[in-house]
């Protein structure tokens, strides 16, 4: 498509976009139709029906455009100085000043949400609480820290102020309250000062007497995993529904399953790349959180590491510093020299524990196992305080039978893309796997038991002649979806070594004896490789080319994170023994925040045509 092409397109779409929001904001979802919509922006159906499939797609695509702008207004409010009051009502009064129509148009979100089908719902209140919600709730949590605000549940008070303002902006409202400027003093003064008359109804009592309950030190075990869901939205969902629903979970950077599990009074343990034994975090009734950067700006942590590193330090640290996830425990790795100061820098900056869990140096040692079963026993313990609770071997080896059925669903689903890789494409198999590391494995397990043979049972008639590639240098730092996304539409992705801690075992785990041993002797005997992990027994340019060789591929795509000094290294080891064997490959580099694909897109396209014309 030439730009001429582009840019008439999306000329056409904002024009249909905008002649959509008032005929939805007058009717109801059922009344508009896309007759209406074509008419009044001047199109064919034909037209409209080229630019949009259904009506569903419009609304959303309407929503969607509208809810992003207003995230980036609102996200500028939420970040700009003050204390937590003053940012709630610099925020406040963005929305009160909103042009009327695009203030109303916030309120389709409840209007006409039961009028969708569950993917687009799902996708429609996501970009909603991103947008809404969610800041709120960073500047709620802020105050929580600073004193501002009693220790509550701060989503419970997000959703309060939300409640307050979409009361205040009713219909009784606006004849009470007449302008923004009241309506703003009344919405802040009821959130910060409440109800109460001159003669003290007894609530700041209350209130005070529930602050102290939740901010004591005593640590409650929390319960075991009861089977209910904290990522609820891929339940009773079509395959399309499912894989769209863990897409989005994976894309949204507030990572709503880690706040669900914590109001559900859970505790979380947060684990750097590359690999923790989330067993041990498991059996004590904690939810191991793999931490994996994400596409975020790190505002808060550009200061506190160099502009020389990687990216997934400072992100992984900014997750935590911007309150969008909140670790009870954390535990990292001296897997580099840059990841090396991550716990002394997370330590001056988080009032929750850190530990260094020291992996074995040298894997080759006669006494790695012992050492590494000792490591644990050292780790278990601070685990227990943390969860306020004693870990069983028993409860141990619960865990570790619990997570070796998770591994072999994700075997299963690695072996779906090596056999047949059209039925489940690159992008969706790294989110199937990615949310283990984001929701309790009992789901995951669930999720995985109910997802293979639905992709299983698909029709086998989408096989395509494409060239199939190994993706290498995924091990830590994680390429953005959409380069991943890009990269499938180009070949089939038949092995890769993306979050490579989440599947680092090979094998099942033996739930007998010593479970601390077992974990030690399967991380050292039963595990996968990687540029971090330093075994003589496993070269790694003989590790890959055993991946290609089993997986029947034939090229490789080699990257490396930005900045990552052992990605970057095992390059060159790498593509000198693809060489030496004749083997293709494509060599790049990636960066999680990266946005742009085109100029990646077009080389990786003529690298696959080259392969195919060879
Ligand atoms: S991406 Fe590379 S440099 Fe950065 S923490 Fe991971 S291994 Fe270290």
């Amino acid at each position: 498509m030439t730009l001429a092409h582009m840019t008439q397109k999306t000329a056409a779409v904002e024009r249909i976009l905008a002649v959509a929001e008032p005929l939805f904001l007058a009717a109801s979802y059922a009344d508009v139709t896309m007759d209406q919509i074509a008419r009044k922006a001047g199109f064919t159906k034909g037209g409209l029906y080229h630019h949009f499939p259904s009506k569903e797609a419009l609304y959303l695509a309407m929503m969607q455009t509208d809810l992003a702008e207003k995230q980036t207004l609102f996200t500028a409010m939420a970040q700009s100085g003050g204390d937590c009051r003053s940012r709630l009502r610099c925020l406040t009064q963005a929305f009160f000043e909103l042009p009327d129509p695009k203030r109303q148009l916030i309120s389709l979100v409840r209007r006409n949400s039961n009028a969708l089908g569950d993917a687009a719902r799902a996708r429609l209140i996501s970009a909603y609480q991103q947008a809404l919600p969610n800041q709120i709730l960073s500047i709620i949590k802020s105050g929580i820290r600073t004193g501002e605000i009693q220790t509550v549940d701060a989503r419970l008070l997000a959703w309060s102020f939300v409640a307050l303002v979409e009361t205040a902006i009713s219909a009784h409202g606006d004849r009470v309250l007449e302008e923004s400027g009241k309506k703003l003093d009344f919405v802040l003064d009821l959130f910060f000062r409440g109800a109460c008359g001159p003669k003290d109804s007894g609530l700041g009592q209350a209130a005070t007497t529930s602050t102290a309950a939740n901010s004591g030190s005593a640590v409650t075990a929390p319960t075991a995993y009861t089977g209910t869901g904290v990522f609820p939205e891929w339940q009773d969902q079509d395959l399309a529904g499912l894989l769209l629903a863990c897409r989005d979970l994976v894309e949204d950077g507030d990572f709503p399953t880690v706040q669900r599990w914590r109001d559900g009074g859970g505790r979380v343990l947060g684990h750097f790349q590359v690999y923790f034994p989330e067993e041990i975090a498991h059996a004590a009734g904690l939810l191991p959180f793999k931490l994996r950067g994400a596409p975020v700006e790190p505002d808060h942590a550009d200061s506190r590491f160099g502009s020389y590193l990687c990216s997934i330090l400072k992100t992984s640290l900014e997750l935590v510093l911007s309150d969008r996830v909140e670790l009870d425990m954390f535990v990292t790795h001296p897997i580099c020299d840059a990841a090396r100061n991550l716990a002394a820098v997370w330590e001056r900056n988080s009032e929750h524990p850190c530990q260094i869990l020291y992996l074995p140096q040298n894997a080759n040692s006669a006494d790695s196992a012992r050492y590494l079963r000792n490591e644990y026993a050292r780790l278990l313990e601070v685990v227990q305080q943390v969860a306020g609770t004693t870990i069983t071997d028993d409860d141990l080896r619960g865990s570790i039978e619990l997570f070796n059925r998770n591994r072999t669903l994700i075997r299963e689903l690695y072996q779906i893309k090596r056999e047949t890789p059209w039925l489940l494409n690159a992008e969706d198999a790294y989110c199937l796997v990615s949310v283990g590391g984001m929701v309790p494995r009992e789901e995951h397990n669930a999720l995985l038991e109910t997802v293979l043979p639905m992709i299983r049972e698909q029709a086998d008639s989408n096989q395509e002649d494409r060239v199939r590639v190994v993706f290498e240098g995924g091990f830590c730092e994680q390429p953005p979806l959409d380069l991943i996304r890009m990269v499938g539409r180009s070949c089939y992705v038949v092995d890769d070594d993306f979050l490579i801690g989440l599947r680092w075992i090979l094998e099942d785990v033996p739930s007998t004896g010593d479970p601390l041993h077992q974990l030690a002797q399967a991380y050292l005997e039963k595990s996968s490789y990687s540029p971090v992990q330093h075994d003589l027994r496993k070269p790694k340019e003989k590790m890959l080319k055993e991946r290609i060789s089993v997986a029947r591929a034939d090229a490789a795509i080699i990257t490396a994170a930005k900045m990552c000094e052992p990605g970057l290294e095992e390059q060159v080891c790498y593509t000198r023994s693809l060489d030496e064997d004749g083997i293709g490959y494509f060599v790049s580099e990636f960066e999680e925040n990266m946005t742009s694909f085109d100029h990646l897109g077009l080389q990786i396209e003529t690298f696959m045509e080259n392969l195919m014309y060879q």
